[in-house]
């Protein structure tokens, strides 16, 4: 007979951790859905308290409307919500919760505590859940309002645990959540405590305060006023100069109909309406709330309600990007309206920009500066090694470089060199990238520590203090000696040689950027050696010697890998003889 197994319907308890599993990916959706619940319930003030980045332990507490006890129970039973009760509700929900999932998955993914006083109450009744199940219930002393703990998450479901990040990287999306949240909610009261110092708002109502309470005095004070309306779409927040920006779009808060959303298409919109008043590779800091009719956004497409899908998604962008880009010329000095007295963001479209065949195209909107070769490296023969032509060469051509005679500097970018088989191209800055990443991973600190002779005082907001946090012993290992300066700053006392070529404090943030903006950094000394190497060579536009040529291409012979810079990129272009000699018609 067959093999098949039998289908069979899961065991209720089964099924319920299937279904957690989708609302509860770790700490962080825990701490969402409790958050979601407490603003649900009307709550002024909402603490939340971690411990080992939520994995320990997280506690969210708040001062709602509570649960009365005679409804306890019901609250942990699945798809038991007090928010909606028909299908038709689902097309205009009014809440941040709906679906009456997120409890039970709470506590079918680990032991839950909970304390909740309804309002005109006498006492609070306390509860302990495991698996489910209320397994003690009594009667306690608590203000009106609901405290609900998680210990050990998915301590039963060892699978799951082993997916989750450290208690660090764990932490830190705790912390961006809460933040992003204080954003949205000025009006509530939040104090999120994570170890170290709290992160508190005053719940005052005024979102620039919250602003200051997230990314410091000086940002909050810097934010331009965003006030917008466009069919049906209010836009209100605040944005951030083009002078403030950063290097990734972590800076960018989102929130439609008072739920955070990530949507890169939104996100796209912010940036879009700073054309190129940012500089390249940057992105803006902006805190933006969207209000819509409810029927016009559906907020049921995603299990843990981080998407929503919208009636009509450029409508939704347009108006965005206006009143972003209203605000921005609000605040511009008043001969850049005056001259020609034109608006072209808000009132035209935007001159088109050349599409990318354009600009490949000879005599484009930006020819190329070297069609012919340009031409003549793409074309047939031209060798481009690396990283995206691995069965080009093998292993051994791979990993080392022939005796190269350096010819000179094209460009101030590329140093050009010939070898034994024809011309090479030399990117300047990837060579020394890989030249530096070698030298930072092989040698102990001691030796790749330079002090500096007047430590720099750099200013943290939350985000970046929370990455320094967690990567901070991997800067120490890399030579760059950071010290706590009160609350939200630190002193660089050394770094590596070359890095941030003056501009230390500058080329810091741009490293806390770059690791605070990856979702998930498999090696993380690794990456913070590639981006402070990165941050200590040679730029190019740098006129180099002949004899500081030599010793770029010397030294990226001795690498481990000569042929690609630590973020994979190509360091050379070879141009084999063969393949001039045809150019030519030889
Ligand atoms: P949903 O939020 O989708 O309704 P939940 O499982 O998150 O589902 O919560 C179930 C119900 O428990 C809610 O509808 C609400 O009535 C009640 N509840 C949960 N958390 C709180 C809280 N912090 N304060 C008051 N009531 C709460
Ligand atoms: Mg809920």
């Amino acid at each position: 007979m067959s093999d098949a197994r039998p289908i069979r319907v899961l065991a209720p308890a089964v099924a319920a951790r299937i279904a957690a599993g989708e609302v509860i990916e770790r700490p962080v959706s825990v701490v969402r859905e409790l958050i979601d619940n407490a603003i649900d319930a009307g709550a002024q003030h909402i603490r939340v308290t971690i411990e080992a980045g939520g994995l320990q332990s997280i506690e969210v507490s708040d001062d709602g409307r509570g649960i009365v006890p005679d409804q306890l129970e019901l609250a942990f039973e699945r798809h038991a919500t007090s928010k909606i009760a028909a299908a038709a509700d689902l097309r205009v929900v009014a809440t941040l919760g709906f679906r009456g999932e997120a409890l039970p998955a709470i506590a079918a993914a680990a032991e839950l505590e909970i304390v909740s006083r309804g309002e005109g109450e006498p006492v609070a009744v306390a509860a302990l859940l495991v698996e489910r199940e209320v397994v003690r219930r009594s009667a306690r002393a608590a203000p009106v309002g609901t405290t609900i703990t998680v210990r050990e998450l998915f301590a039963k479901v060892p699978a799951r645990r082993s997916f989750l990040g450290s208690a660090a990287s764990e932490g830190r999306q705790i912390t961006t959540l809460v933040s992003h949240y204080a954003l949205a909610y000025p009006g509530i009261a939040f104090r999120l405590e994570a170890g170290r110092r709290p992160f508190t708002t005053s719940g005052d109502g005024n979102l620039r305060h919250a602003v200051a309470a997230v990314y410091g005095a000086e940002q909050g004070a810097a934010m331009l006023e965003v006030a917008h309306e466009e069919a049906e779409i209010a836009v209100t927040g605040l944005a951030g100069p083009p002078s403030l920006h950063r290097g990734n779009r972590s800076g960018i808060a989102l929130f439609v109909n008072g739920r955070w959303v990530q949507s890169p298409a939104l996100r796209f919109a912010v940036s879009d309406a700073y054309q190129s008043e940012l500089p390249g590779g940057r992105y803006p800091v902006a805190s933006i709330a969207l209000r819509l009719p409810a029927e016009a956004v559906d907020v049921n497409v995603h299990p843990a309600k981080a998407e929503v899908r919208f009636r009509d998604q450029r409508a939704v962008a347009r108006a965005l990007r206006h009143a972003i880009a209203a605000a921005l010329e609000a605040a511009a000095p008043l001969a850049w309206s005056a001259a020609g007295g034109e608006l072209p963001r808000v009132e035209a479209d935007p001159a088109p920009r050349p599409s990318l065949r354009e600009r490949l195209q000879p005599g484009g909107a930006a020819a190329s500066a070297q069609p012919a070769l340009s031409a003549a490296l793409g074309g047939e023969g031209a060798e481009r090694l690396g990283a995206d032509s691995p069965a080009a060469a093998t292993p051994t051509q791979r990993e080392t470089l022939p005796l190269l005679r350096v010819v000179g500097q094209l460009a101030t970018t590329y140093v050009v060199a010939e070898g034994p088989d024809g011309m090479y191209l030399i990117d300047q800055h990837a060579a020394h990238e890989r030249i530096v990443f070698d030298r930072l991973q092989g040698r102990p600190a001691e030796d790749a520590i330079q002090p500096l002779l007047e430590p720099a005082l750099v200013e943290l907001d939350r985000p970046r203090a929370a990455v320094l946090a967690e990567h901070g012993a991997h800067f120490e290992r890399l030579g760059l000696m950071l010290e706590p300066f009160g609350e939200a700053a630190c002193l660089i006392r050394a770094a590596p040689p070359g890095f941030g070529e003056g501009d230390v404090t500058a080329a810091l943030l741009a490293l806390l950027d770059q690791l605070g903006g990856e979702r998930r950094v498999v090696d993380p000394f690794d990456r913070a050696a590639a981006t402070v190497a990165c941050h200590s060579s040679v730029r190019a536009g740098t006129a180099l010697a002949s004899e500081e040529m030599r010793r770029l291409v010397d030294d990226l012979g001795a690498t481990r890998a000569p042929r690609t810079c630590p973020h994979g990129r190509p360091t050379l272009v070879h141009l084999r003889r063969d393949a001039l000699d045809r150019q030519f018609g030889r």
